[in-house]
């Protein structure tokens, strides 16, 4: 897993979402969540119709739109939508390796 200063920034608390690219809720975090830290789908409630991604395989794109759950940032590692604002450079999604 790649290392950055960043890592280990509170990116988002328990309760917050997860949402597509166009701002759906689809997973709400069980857990908090800290930049370069993994993401488990055991921390994952899915919300909105999804399914919790099992790991090692793609995340489901949104149900309601068909957009991704995630970006690439300005950084060139991965950002969430969390509830409305891209967080988190450097999140993984369970056993991804992004
Ligand atoms: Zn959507």
């Amino acid at each position: 897993m790649p290392t950055d200063p960043d890592d280990g920034r509170l990116i988002a608390r328990a309760g917050e979402h997860i949402c597509c690219s166009n701002g759906h809720p689809n997973f709400r975090l069980l857990a908090e969540a800290r930049a370069g830290a993994l993401i488990r789908s055991s921390e994952l409630e899915a919300v909105n119709g999804m399914s919790v991604p099992v790991p090692k395989t793609d995340i489901q794109p949104c149900v309601v739109c068909g957009a991704a759950q995630y970006r690439i940032g300005p950084t060139g590692r991965v950002q969430f939508n969390i509830d409305g604002e891209w967080r988190g450079d450097g999140v993984f999604l369970d056993e991804r390796t992004h």
